[in-house]
């Protein structure tokens, strides 16, 4: 007999029901961003040719770059603060600037969003691949008009 009317203690304990509402990670990027794993991230870094220029600028310990734990950083100096930024690889580059360009439903100009990548973020092109991930953004696009318009009005 299949009687599975009474098989009440079946039931899914806590972790497997997170598993299973968890299935979008969209929303958890920014945190696997920045816990990505280290060994995965140390061997991105030492794949990506687009890095070979910090990797010897740190090891002269030139431009602010410098390495930590196998990883490439940059201390740079804003507005009297210093901060470290992560040289991310080319391949995690993408989802950072969508990161940074995304904030609670809205869209930052490029400007904005780099400054909010600077905050964690650097890579050597950084500037020319915001500006482009920006004016490629399908939303961006759409709100262009707008953006312009208001540009225009707020213009001295
Ligand atoms: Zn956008």
């Amino acid at each position: 007999m299949n009687d599975m009317n009474d098989s009440a203690d079946e039931v899914l304990n806590g972790d497997e029901v997170d598993n299973l509402i968890n299935y979008d990670d969209d929303d958890d990027v920014t945190q696997s961003t920045r816990t990505a794993n280290t060994q995965q991230i140390i061997q991105e870094h030492h794949d990506d040719r687009s890095l070979a220029k910090c990797w010897s600028l740190a090891k002269r310990a030139k431009a602010g770059y410098f390495v930590r734990d196998g990883i490439l950083y940059r201390k740079e100096k804003s507005l009297g603060q210093e901060c470290e930024q992560l040289c991310l690889p080319k391949t995690r580059r993408a989802e950072a600037i969508k990161l940074a360009h995304q904030v609670g439903g809205g869209h930052l100009a490029a400007n904005k969003t780099k400054e909010r990548l600077k905050l964690s973020f650097t890579w050597p092109t950084i500037a020319a691949d915001v500006t482009q991930a920006c004016q490629v953004c399908d939303e961006c696009q759409k709100r262009r008009r707008v953006t312009v318009y208001t540009h225009n009005n707020s213009a001295m």
